[in-house]
């Protein structure tokens, strides 16, 4: 039974719409990769916005530079549907690899490139590699960011970023983790690395379930992410189906944008 006066769970649906820059990220800009890509910008996307629309669900996207340059009215879609754009990178590479010079640059274009296809300024980022440099940090508070999305010391709580010397940052943490992201049960790759990916979606759909459940009995924060060129193939846009129907019957959850479960995590203080 649900107290009435409980809080609501907050559902955060969220879909890094890397496209050809992941491939291109990964030093894979032979014909077959990219095109992998591409199906994320020219099939899975549109699947997900009319899932999200049949369901009155916004959602966050988490974008690229590279993928706004080429693709700006799926960009433009997404805005055009509610929802709320977050910056990945400009072509998707790892902070982890780059000077303090050529990760500023990256934020810089990813930012134009937004602002240039779709007149938006994030407010939100979630890392290409979900890690930091000793830079990001710092670069996130140089360019006005409020939260960020890559890191994993919680699970159904936001937390604060702190600095090195345990300094509080400002910056709120939406915690991710493998469990709740699509691309460790799917994805299948000979290389770089070799992933087996191909998992039974109702499997997955049962794992999400579950963590679901623990989310909603702390009144947590559940936040998914997924990929337009991963989950937007058929069987696994009927997993996120079953999961939102899931969700929904339980009447314990709202989806909500990140900025949305940031802005609530401030009232709530
Ligand atoms: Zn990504």
């Amino acid at each position: 039974m649900t107290h009435p006066s409980q809080a609501k769970t907050q559902v955060t649906l969220t879909f890094d719409f890397d496209a050809e820059s992941l491939w291109m990220s990964l030093g894979r800009t032979s014909p077959q990769p990219m095109s992998r890509g591409t199906y994320g910008a020219q099939v899975g996307i549109d699947r997900i916005l009319a899932l999200l629309e049949r369901e009155a669900i916004r959602a966050t996207f988490f974008v690229p530079g590279e993928t706004a340059r080429r693709h700006p009215d799926k960009l433009r879609a997404i805005v055009d549907g509610g929802h709320e754009i977050g910056h990945h990178g400009d072509v998707h590479e790892a902070p982890t690899k780059l000077s303090l010079d050529e990760e500023r640059a990256a934020f810089s274009r990813g930012m134009d490139a937004l602002f240039d296809a779709a007149k938006v300024r994030p407010v939100g980022y979630r890392s290409p590699a979900w890690d930091f440099s000793e830079n990001t940090l710092n670069l996130l508070k140089e360019f006005d960011f409020q939260w960020d999305s890559s890191l994993m010391a919680d699970d159904f709580r936001l937390y604060e970023l702190e600095g090195p010397e345990k300094q509080k940052s400002g910056i709120i943490e939406l915690p991710v983790s493998y469990e709740l992201d699509d691309a460790p049960y799917y994805l299948f790759l000979f290389s770089p690395v070799y992933m087996t990916g191909m998992s039974d979606p109702e499997k997955v759909l049962r794992i999400w379930e579950r963590e679901y459940e623990g989310a909603a009995a702390v009144s947590g924060l559940f936040n998914l992410t997924m990929h337009p060129q991963i989950t937007g193939r058929y069987s696994r846009i009927k997993v996120l189906e079953g999961l939102i129907k899931t969700i929904k019957d339980s009447g314990q959850a709202e989806f909500v944008t990140c900025s949305d479960a940031v802005a609530t995590l401030e009232a709530r203080k």
